[in-house]
């Protein structure tokens, strides 16, 4: 008996989502009294025991290169046939893209019952009832499940990632699944600047920047202070920003330290993905602008007049 946590990679490194997903499955492991192990798929480039530290005592590495593009179905596949071989009781991921794609895909395959987007540990005192969002996190929802075998998706930044001390075994797992029918030629990844996903710090504009020549302010607090930049679906619908930085309900959910919104009106569907931002300023010339009330700090004003004097405040900060 085991919870098992699918271990998300990127370039070979564990991702960040991923380590906060192995700290609650941990966490949940010690709570039904059962061992928690960890898979991780394709190459990686750093020792798996350290994954001991975020509370598995096993990592299982599949360690086939064709598992270091994302499949669902072969993902799924092969995760099914570890948790099946090890007895897993729960299978925990990550609320990320993949594991978005691949959590209902499995639940369908084992017969799992699945909560999506879980917000903290199950209350064990009657079955097993997961607290999760609903309505773009504007409520919540208790769900019980009765299946022997259950999944969680773990929401980013609701629970945190907890280190201790500890060593994982490492036990290489082979596969004999074939590729799936999905044949991915290419990849091309966004290099050079901060992974939206992964960022600390986001910098991001909207409509109230009035076009895409005036992101350059956005550009430049990001580089000052090593953040990455975001925009509102209006300004990737309008072509002034490519869609990977489009945050909110259709596109990307992330939870940084701090969210940094330009000329965003805060409508709920931007709000659904970046309300789980540890702190949330807001610059906008509009008083009654709904992201006010989701901000822990305001400025009201003209983004054109605002952001000159907090860009040269970040210089000065820079210089020391
Ligand atoms: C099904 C559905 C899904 C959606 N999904 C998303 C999503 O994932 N992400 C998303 O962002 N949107 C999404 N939307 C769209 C969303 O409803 C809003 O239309 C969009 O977020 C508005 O973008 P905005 O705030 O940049 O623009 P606007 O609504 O035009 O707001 C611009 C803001 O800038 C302020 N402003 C103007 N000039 C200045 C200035 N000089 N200085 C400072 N402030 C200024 C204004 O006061 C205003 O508040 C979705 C909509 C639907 C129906």
């Amino acid at each position: 008996m085991s919870v098992l946590i699918f271990t998300e990679q990127s370039n070979g490194a564990i991702r960040k989502s991923s380590k906060e997903a192995l700290s609650y499955g941990a966490a949940l492991a010690i709570q039904l009294g059962v061992k928690a192990e960890a898979v991780v798929l394709g190459t990686i480039h750093q020792d798996l025991s350290t994954l001991g530290t975020l509370g598995v005592s096993v990592v299982h590495h599949c360690a086939d290169e064709g598992l270091n593009t994302m499949d669902t179905r072969r993902y799924t596949a092969v995760l099914s046939e570890i948790a099946s071989s090890i007895g897993s009781q729960v299978i925990v991921f990550a609320h990320s893209m993949t594991g978005r794609a691949v959590a209902p895909r499995l639940s369908v395959r084992l017969k799992a019952g699945y909560i999506s987007g879980a917000t903290g540990l199950p209350d064990t005192s009657k079955g097993f009832v997961v607290r999760r969002n609903v309505f773009s996190g504007k409520a919540f929802m208790d769900v019980s499940v009765d299946s022997p075998l259950k999944i969680i998706s773990v929401n980013p930044n609701s629970f945190g990632i907890k280190e201790q001390e500890g060593v994982a075994v490492v036990k290489p797992f082979q596969t004999s699944i074939a590729p799936g029918r999905v044949l991915v030629r290419e990849t091309k990844k966004v290099t050079g600047q901060v992974p939206l996903g992964e960022a600390e710090l986001v910098i991001s504009g909207g409509r109230g920047l009035k076009g895409p020549e005036h992101w350059g302010m956005v550009e430049e607090l990001a580089g000052l202070i090593g953040a990455a930049t975001a925009c509102s679906r209006a300004v990737a619908d309008a072509h002034w920003r490519p869609h990977h930085e489009h945050v909110g309900q259709t596109g990307l959910a992330i939870a940084p330290n701090l969210y940094f919104a330009i000329g965003i009106s805060g409508a709920i569907q931007h709000l659904a993905g970046v309300n789980r931002s540890k702190v949330i300023v807001v610059v906008n010339k509009d008083p009654e602008a709904p992201f006010f009330k989701a901000a822990d700090y305001g400025i009201v004003g003209d983004a054109f007049e605002v952001m000159p004097k907090v860009i040269e405040a970040g210089r000065q900060l820079k210089k020391g």
